[in-house]
């Protein structure tokens, strides 16, 4: 009879650069940790080699690997309902890579794929601020874009084909800005990195207001938000129209979903947080459906950001069935 209990799972963040694994127990410590450069790896079938080999290694080494219950993947364009990479814009492999099942046929267990967005959320109400919550919505700010994704009674609310919670791909305005997604006026290309520096760059252009980001070398976020420390008009004016947007954007968001809050979270919102917030949540209230409007919370996340995937991951990876060829 085996009735022994897996207490274990092996979470995996894949970014661009870096492929982060770790062993997670049951309550999201993390038990060890190492990684692999992404990068390196141009083709797909020596990537889930490496990665089968740490994987399998690094649970050997802490605890054995037949304690590892299941394995969680976050990816960028993952597709929980497919367990494939799709098409994604940045990563070395190109087309639909059914990662998912690829990692299960190597290491022998049950793998679970999914998005950065659906990962994080999975993360915040495992081990973070949503805990216990069932109806809320997670927003991340990273410097690429917006990623969304919202629980609804309890569950994740994934869409038909996998695809829901697009809030960046939402159009805040009809002809706007051209989207890295082949549309026009989507909410990302307003309140990302490069959308922000663009607002800057309009301006600029647009305006006569003095600036120092005029003889600034380079525009970047961190130039933008030191000049509006200094009181710059044109930076304020950069954070106020950014904010603007964006408490449009989660406004209309919570209007459909009604959740009980909304968890931000990304590598740039505490940088951009104190410049923007104050406009962020007075547009939000101006336009959000008025019976929700002094109900929905509007946090940031607690969840530490360089752990953040990794746990989602680990999240994820307690959504599967146990699976294991050596059975
Ligand atoms: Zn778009």
């Amino acid at each position: 009879m085996n009735d022994k209990v897996k207490s274990r799972v092996i979470g995996i963040d894949i970014d661009v650069n870096t492929t982060t694994i770790a062993v997670v127990d049951l309550r999201g410590n993390i038990i060890a940790q190492d990684s692999i450069q992404t990068e390196q790896y141009t083709s797909i079938n020596s990537f889930v080699e490496a990665l089968s080999e740490r994987v399998i290694a690094l649970a050997e080494a802490n605890g054995g690997y037949e304690n590892i219950r299941s394995v969680g993947m976050c990816a960028p364009s993952a597709n929980f309902l497919t367990g494939c990479i799709e098409n994604a814009a940045n990563m070395p492999w190109k087309g639909i890579v059914p990662l998912a099942a690829m990692l299960r046929d190597s290491i022998g267990l049950a793998v679970a794929l999914g998005n950065d967005a659906h990962c994080s959320a999975l993360g915040e109400s495992a081990y973070g601020v949503a805990h216990g919550m069932e109806t809320f919505i997670t927003i991340t700010m990273v410097r690429s874009g917006l990623g969304s994704c919202f629980f609804s009674n309890g569950v994740a609310h994934l869409g038909y084909d996998g695809f829901a919670g697009e809030v960046g791909h939402a159009c805040i305005e009809d002809g706007g800005r051209q989207c890295t997604c082949g549309r026009r006026g989507c909410l990302e290309e307003y309140v990302s990195n490069r959308g922000i520096i663009r607002t800057a760059r309009e301006l600029m252009e647009k305006t006569d207001t003095p600036s120092i980001l005029r003889d600034a070398k380079e525009l970047t976020l961190e130039s933008i938000l030191d000049a509006a420390n200094k009181n710059d008009a044109l930076a304020i004016e950069v954070w106020r129209y950014t904010g603007v947007l964006l408490g449009i954007g989660i406004a209309n968001y919570a209007s459909i979903v009604n959740p009980e809050a909304i968890i931000i979270t990304g590598e740039i919102i505490k940088m951009v947080y104190p410049k923007m917030w104050d406009v962020v949540e007075e547009t939000f209230k101006e336009h959000v459906f008025g019976n929700i409007r002094d109900k929905v919370k509007i946090v940031l996340s607690a969840v530490n950001d360089h752990e953040r995937n990794v746990l989602g991951a680990s999240a994820l990876a307690w959504k599967v069935k146990e699976y294991s060829l050596f059975k």
